[in-house]
């Protein structure tokens, strides 16, 4: 299987996709064929684990990385995760079911596909004859960083840097990266906000002074955000798991659709279900839930995508952003594989914060997607009535879903059974959850953290508990100029 960039360049091996992260061009990969799904994968009497599940997923696509190779990756990737269906389907009612993502060891979704990433990374290394060291370099608003940490922990063959803004990230995620172990990883807070950090990070990619640097210490830069294809294709397979999980609990008749809520913030959750329903697995409705952020669902119902407004920041910090990247992914299939017409359409979103789908294309997109905006205010009563009504947690990212879901079917008939992506464990936003329940906080966050798991009999999860007492490891702070500095000093004491 090759992989094709969104802009045009000749394909490239999966390994070279995967190491590569980002076409040369400023594109994005994606596969050259979308692959059929076996039809057991549908049937509620197939008794493979998800682990195994996985496995057969990233053969389709990467073929080249080898299957045994693929089984032993899923089920060491998946070993850390606390549920033993990894993604366990739960009832909120006969229609409405989450699927929970949130149960790896950083209590985001990000786990599912950062686990895997690094062991993907390491093989395709190999295959390609590369012999440096992969040098993740990652900003960071909260989520991604820890996630990456734990996935590229004590991983041979790659090192990990992490940039956070310094007064920018929430005391819980400060303490989840500032205490992260393992020898190859190393967290910087940065004098600035999330655009300065993601700056900087972008100028080292593209510094070559920096890269012969590095080159000279046997190490290649990479990166481990969402647009790499080795995260995306890893979140196709929950997918096909909650669907088997609904027929298997016969919430639906052979054949029968079920709809996806999933939100969201740089396209690449809800992509993955693109690709699932691409496969065969049936799929309805996407519907993409946005928070106040909602430039995602300005371009669903009017077809333009614009930039040109304030950015808001809200209780769901992860949903924040206004260039989606992966949507330029779900662009390119949509206009027929036309890279020329996805170079237009970035170009006039590079220049003029905006561009226009014809109206025909907007059709086609309106007819598989549906879009919807919660606020603040609507994401906490979410969070109230769900637990009122369901007895039910849920943090501010999956509520956002929830109030969408519940906005869309409002006035209609139309309950569709529907699987709402579930994508971070409610004690990661203590704050903001026990403020929608109206338990007063006591002001420091794991004193409210046993509060919310006493009032509501709900376990509060050790990763959450442990960090109160474990040790900051990590104290570096560094001007945005001087990330590059920081960077070379961790390797040069770590080789
Ligand atoms: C990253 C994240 C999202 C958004 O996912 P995308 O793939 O970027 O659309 C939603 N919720 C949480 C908790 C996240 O960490």
């Amino acid at each position: 299987m090759r992989y094709l960039s969104t802009r045009g360049q000749a394909p490239v091996s999966a390994a070279q996709a995967i190491l590569n992260g980002l076409s040369p061009d400023g594109g994005l990969y994606v596969p050259e064929s979308i692959p059929a799904a076996p039809a057991e994968w549908l049937d509620p009497a197939c008794a493979c684990t998800y682990q195994e599940l996985a496995a057969q997923v990233l053969s389709l696509y990467f073929p080249e990385l080898g299957k045994d190779a693929l089984k032993t990756m899923c089920q060491e990737a998946y070993a850390s995760f606390a549920a033993p269906e990894v993604t366990p389907v739960t009832r909120l009612d006969d229609d409405t079911w989450l699927l929970e993502l949130y149960h790896g060891p950083t209590l985001a979704f990000k786990d599912v596909a950062l686990q895997l990433l690094p062991r993907l990374i390491v093989r395709a290394a190999r295959l390609t004859g590369e012999k440096r060291t992969i040098h993740i370099l990652t900003a960071t608003s909260g989520d991604t960083g820890k996630a990456a940490l734990e996935g590229f922990r004590d991983v041979e063959g790659t090192a990990c840097t992490v940039f956070y803004p310094k007064d920018g990230v929430s005391e819980l995620q400060y303490r989840q990266m500032a205490t992260s172990q393992g020898k190859n990883v190393q967290v910087v807070a940065v004098r600035g906000n999330f655009d300065d950090a993601q700056t900087g990070v972008k100028r080292l990619f593209s510094d070559p002074g920096f890269r012969a640097e590095l080159d000279r210490e046997g190490r290649l830069p990479s990166s481990a955000n969402s647009i790499n294809i080795g995260r995306l294709i890893p979140q196709i397979v929950y997918y096909f798991f909650g669907y088997r999980a609904l027929r298997q609990a016969e919430q639906l008749q052979a054949g029968e659709t079920m709809d996806v809520c999933v939100p969201t913030g740089n396209f690449g959750d809800i992509l993955a279900a693109w690709y699932a329903k691409r496969m065969g697995l049936p799929i309805g409705k996407l519907i993409c839930a946005s928070n106040r952020n909602r430039v995602l669902t300005d371009f669903f119902e009017t077809g333009v995508y614009s930039t040109d407004r304030p950015f808001h920041k809200t209780i769901s910090p992860s949903m924040d952003i206004l260039i989606s990247s992966n949507l330029e992914r779900l662009l390119f299939e949509l206009c027929g594989r036309d890279a020329e017409t996805v170079r237009g359409w970035m170009a006039s979103l590079k220049e003029n914060g905006r561009f226009v789908l014809p109206e025909e294309l907007l059709k086609k997109l309106q007819a598989e997607f549906a879009a919807g905006t919660a606020d603040d205010g609507q994401t906490r009563e979410a969070i109230r009535l769900t637990y009122e009504r369901c007895h039910a947690l849920t943090d501010p990212h999956t509520a956002v879903g929830l109030s969408v879901l519940e906005g869309l079917r409002r006035g209609t008939a139309d309950r569709r059974v529907t699987l709402v992506n579930a994508t971070a464990s409610p004690y990661k936003f203590v704050s903001d959850v026990s403020e929608a329940l109206g338990l007063t906080a006591a002001g420091r966050v794991f004193d409210d953290a046993r509060a919310l798991a006493a009032a509501t009999g709900t376990a509060l999860p050790n990763q959450i508990s442990a960090l109160e007492t474990m040790e900051i490891r990590h104290k570096a702070v560094s001007d945005p100029a001087q990330m590059g500095d920081a960077v070379m000093a961790f390797v040069r004491k770590e080789s």
